[in-house]
């Protein structure tokens, strides 16, 4: 079992235009970028690192899940968290940033035998939905997404189809979790035929449910989440623990054998 899918020839460190900004919440921006060499070459799941200002503040790049892919154009859906990513929410149209990828591993679409896919993602978590999403119809395969958020203004489900909802407060859709959700509604959705699991959220929740598509023998692949420094595996910034069957426990960059990773590699 390899946690790693990883194509390093088409990395790409260009200077890029922002041409839309969109807001689509108090916090959260859906940002386009003029970036054919990227766009090209992206698969579901890869993230670029962006140098959000032209000023050393801050220093280090961010990274960002590509959100969708249009042409030449890729989009950000970018939540504001901290200086970064107020500063990338703000960016104004026309301006230009540094953007680095496509980097990292994707979502396998290939390894399994399925004819429905369940993306199970919460909060920001949705970024990388829409380009999977939109890979997975091309393909003739079914997708269902299942998105939770603490209460409805935290679901982000801008474009998706054939969503449900779970809310902490149950302020819209399934009172619970998005993994509760997914309990409730599995056996209904196998009844249709083999499925898959792509999941990418917090890390507390892609733990649950990398536990939950476990014991339900389920293939699962899950985006994890660290803090990125260079995003190519030099600062060793976003090191974490996997479980191989081969190796048993060792550590992987997350930003180069990540931050896809098969759910069975993950220490629950
Ligand atoms: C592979 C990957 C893909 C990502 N995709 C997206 C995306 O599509 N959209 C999006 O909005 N965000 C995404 N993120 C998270 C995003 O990179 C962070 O929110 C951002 O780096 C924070 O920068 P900042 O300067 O705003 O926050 P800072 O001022 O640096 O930090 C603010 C607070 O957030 C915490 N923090 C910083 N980085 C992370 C992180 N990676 N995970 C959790 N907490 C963090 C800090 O510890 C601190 O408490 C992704 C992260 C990774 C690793």
């Amino acid at each position: 079992m390899s946690p790693v899918m990883l194509e390093t020839n088409t990395i790409v460190d260009v200077r890029a235009t922002i041409v839309q900004n969109r807001r689509i919440s108090s916090n959260v921006s859906i940002i386009t970028i003029n970036c054919p060499s990227i766009a090209a070459t992206a698969k579901p799941g890869n993230f670029v690192n962006i140098k959000v200002s032209s000023t050393s503040q801050p220093l280090l790049r961010r990274p960002f899940s590509i959100h969708n892919v249009q042409g030449a154009l890729i989009e950000i859906m970018v939540k504001s968290i901290g200086c970064g990513t107020a500063l990338f929410c703000d960016s104004v149209e026309d301006s230009t940033v540094m953007v680095l990828g496509p980097l990292g591993s994707f979502f396998s679409i290939t390894d399994h035998v399925f004819n429905t896919a369940i993306l199970v993602s919460g909060g920001i978590g949705t970024a990388p939905m829409l380009f999977l999403e939109k890979t997975l119809a091309a393909q003739g395969k079914t997708v269902i997404n299942l998105i939770g958020g603490r209460t409805k203004n935290d679901l982000l489900a801008q474009n998706l189809s054939n969503c449900r909802f779970a809310t902490d407060d149950g302020s819209t859709g399934f009172k619970g979790t998005v993994v509760d959700l997914l309990h409730r509604d599995l056996p209904g959705i196998e009844k249709e035929g083999p499925i898959k699991i792509f999941g990418c959220g917090p890390n507390p929740m892609l733990k649950v449910l990398a536990k939950f598509s476990n014991d339900h023998h389920v293939a699962c692949d899950i985006s994890l989440e660290s803090v990125m420094g260079c995003g190519i595996g030099i600062c060793y910034g976003c090191s974490v623990e996997i479980n191989t069957p081969e190796k048993g426990i060792r550590t992987i960059l997350l930003c180069r054998e990540g931050p896809v990773i098969d759910a069975k590699l993950l220490v629950v």
